[in-house]
Formats: C-alpha cells, sequence, structure tokens
C-alpha cells in the first residue's frame, strides 16, 4: 500500500514559482523560506521537490472541503452573511505547535496528521460551491501559499463563475508569490502570531517577511483582515500587544484585526484557554492605538460590542453579529453608512444577498471548544 508521502509525490505537477539554478538546485519562490533545493531534496513544507532539476508542486488533490459562514474565516469586512466555501491540501512552512489545523497542516511531519488527499478538479471544487450556494472560494487549512499554484488553478475556475476568492494564510509569503496570486485573489487574511521574532523562530519562521507581506498586501489592494490567536504567556504582554497593533495601525487604520482565543490543542498544552476578559484586553489595547475595527472572537456573546461593527464616522450600529451569524445589517447598497453616509473600508455586496437571511449558521450558545 503506498505511504502518504508516496500519494503526494503523485499528485503533483511542475511549479511555477521557482527559478533553476546551477548544477540542479531549484529555488523556491512560494513562501518566505526561498528554499534552494537539490536534486532530488524536499523543501522545508515537505510537499514542493526538486525532481530533475524541476520543481514539483502539490496538485490534483483536496485533504478538506466545507461550506462556511465568511465570518469563520474570519472576515468581517467582505460580503456579511455569505457562504464561503473553502479547500485546502496538506503541508505548511511553519511547525506552530497549537496549530488548530495540525492533521492537515502537519502531514508528513507529524505522522499522527492523517488527513486522506481526495482526487478532485479545479471545476469540480467551484461546482461544488455554487451548488451549495457560496459566494466565495477560500484555500485554507494548510498553508496556502505552497499550494499557490493549485489555488490559482481552482480560483480561474471560480472567477469566471463569478465568486469572490481569498486566501486564510501565514502571511510567510514573498513579492514574487504576491504578484502571481494579485489578478486571482480578492480576500487575504493574514494570521500575525506574535510581534517577537523569537516567537517566530519558535514556529519554524521569521518576523520580518510577515510584515513585509502585510504591508505589500494592503498597497497591492488585496482586502487584507488580521487575526491575532492570543495564547497566555506567548504574546499577551502589553508591550507586545501595543507593538503589534501599532505595526497593523501604521499600515493602515481601517485593517481589521481580529483577537482570537486560543484552546489548548496539538502539543501546546500548557496554557490556559483565553478567557473573554482576555481578549478585551487586548482588543482595548488595539482600540488604544488607533485601530478603527478591532474584534474579539470566538466567545460569542461574550465579548459585548467586539463583535458588532460600528461606523467609523459616527458610530452607528451597522452590522451586529453573534459568533458567526449576522443579527441585523444596516449598510447602504453603496457600503456606507444610512445615517451619516461615511463609506466603510471592506468589500460589500452591491445589495444584500439572499442567503444572509435565507441560510444562517446559528453558533451555540455557549463558547466554543
Ligand atoms: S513553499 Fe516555502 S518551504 Fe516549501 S519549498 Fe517553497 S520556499 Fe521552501
Amino acid at each position: 500500500m503506498a505511504t502518504l508521502a508516496e500519494v503526494l509525490n503523485a499528485n503533483t505537477r511542475e511549479g511555477e514559482l521557482y527559478e533553476k539554478l546551477e548544477r540542479g538546485f531549484v529555488r523556491c519562490f512560494a513562501c518566505g523560506h526561498c528554499c534552494r533545493i537539490p536534486e532530488g531534496q524536499i523543501g522545508v513544507c515537505k510537499v514542493r521537490f526538486n525532481r530533475g532539476g524541476e520543481l514539483m508542486v502539490p496538485w490534483g488533490y483536496a485533504a478538506g472541503l466545507q461550506c462556511d459562514p465568511i465570518e469563520k474565516k474570519p472576515f468581517h469586512h467582505a460580503y456579511p452573511g455569505a457562504l464561503a466555501y473553502s479547500f485546502g491540501m496538506l503541508g505548511c512552512d511553519l511547525h506552530c505547535s497549537y496549530c488548530q489545523n495540525w492533521v492537515t497542516s502537519q502531514a508528513i511531519r507529524d505522522p499522527r496528521a492523517v488527513s486522506a488527499p481526495m482526487s478532485v478538479t479545479p471545476a469540480e471544487i467551484v461546482q461544488d460551491a455554487l451548488r451549495q450556494g457560496a459566494r466565495a472560494v477560500v484555500s485554507t487549512y494548510n498553508e496556502p501559499l505552497i499550494t499557490s499554484e493549485w489555488a490559482v488553478a481552482v480560483f480561474k475556475e471560480a472567477k469566471a463563475a463569478g465568486l469572490v476568492t481569498g486566501y486564510v494564510s501565514n502571511g510567510n509569503g514573498t513579492p514574487q508569490v504576491l504578484e502571481y496570486l494579485r489578478p486571482w485573489v480578492d480576500l487575504y487574511k493574514v494570521d500575525l502570531k506574535s510581534f517577537d521574532d523569537r516567537h517566530y523562530r519558535q514556529l519554524g519562521g521569521r518576523l520580518e517577511p510577515i510584515l513585509s507581506t502585510i504591508r505589500a498586501l494592503h498597497q497591492m489592494g488585496f482586502w487584507v483582515e488580521i487575526v491575532t490567536l492570543l495564547i497566555r504567556g506567548f504574546n499577551d504582554s502589553e508591550d507586545e500587544l501595543k507593538r503589534l497593533t501599532e505595526f497593523v495601525a501604521g499600515v493602515s487604520e481601517d485593517i481589521p484585526w481580529h483577537v482570537s482565543a486560543f484552546h489548548r490543542d496539538y502539543k501546546m498544552t500548557d496554557p490556559q484557554d483565553t478567557s473573554a476578559q482576555d481578549l478585551l484586553r487586548a482588543a482595548r489595547i488595539g482600540k488604544g492605538v488607533g485601530l478603527r475595527f478591532v474584534y474579539a472572537g470566538n466567545l460569542p456573546g461574550q465579548v459585548g460590542d467586539f463583535e458588532n461593527t460600528r461606523c467609523p464616522g459616527c458610530s452607528e450600529l451597522l452590522i451586529e453579529r453573534f459568533g458567526y451569524h449576522v443579527q441585523a445589517y444596516r449598510l447602504t447598497t453603496r457600503g456606507t453608512c444610512p445615517k451619516c453616509d461615511v463609506a466603510l473600508p471592506g468589500r460589500w455586496p452591491e445589495k444584500l444577498e439572499k442567503q444572509i437571511w435565507a441560510l444562517p449558521f446559528l453558533p451555540r450558545r455557549r463558547a466554543f471548544r
């Protein structure tokens, strides 16, 4: 019986995000590691490899397919209430000990991570998304940057069908991969895990490529939202949160910042689960540095107004949420406040989609675990 590595190696094709070097080496540009890979070897992500002087990349399968509210990604300023169809492959360029998608992201690296890939075409993914009423198609579950050629193939089909596209990513990008994605990706969520380079090195990365990616995404016109999973003793100090949020505000005060609650998962089982009070403290720090849209996530009903969107001009309540559920939506068809006509930054539908009301996702009336 074939091993997972053998199955994945068979589901590949030559990549586009690389250059050929001397003596059969290749340089991959899909993520900030920029691996220089000798013939017969694999990159840090363990899913891109050098075969005969060509970079082979994942192709033709999915390890996860699911339709959820777009708020779960989370995007709060893009098509509220719409359904987002998520697809994922396997592998990651980081190895976070608290990963909440480790079954897909750490495949190959960790023998306990078992998630069977299924053969699928881009057209089949898009047809399934349309069948389920999705408005958006999102690459997530594994790190999408390392499987960008496949994501772009899916997004070409998705855009032809009139769908919005998105990445849910750790943001460890390069200028080359962002240029490659720019025509095909509308929404980009970055998981900004810390503002300490030592912490990023523990996770297998570096802080600077992530910060560069966030600046570039904003300048290039992607719609960007940022998430920080708040972990006690790891990234929750006043000083670190202040520097992190000041950085985001320095790129743009209009970038939504989501701070979400950690729960014990995978190999990180020491820190206590994040409380609503922890989230509120972090959210107030974000507000204090000037961020205009701060959201405290995944503890529905426990974080007060930090689930909602208010007008930056007159503070009118524009979008009211409970968890992923949009309970009230008051923007005009032009994406402005009905009271003072200030435009809300984001990507808004020209009119309310039927599914906002017809197909709501109802979260449980308690904290998600
Ligand atoms: S995606 Fe990143 S980790 Fe994987 S081979 Fe390319 S540069 Fe290396």
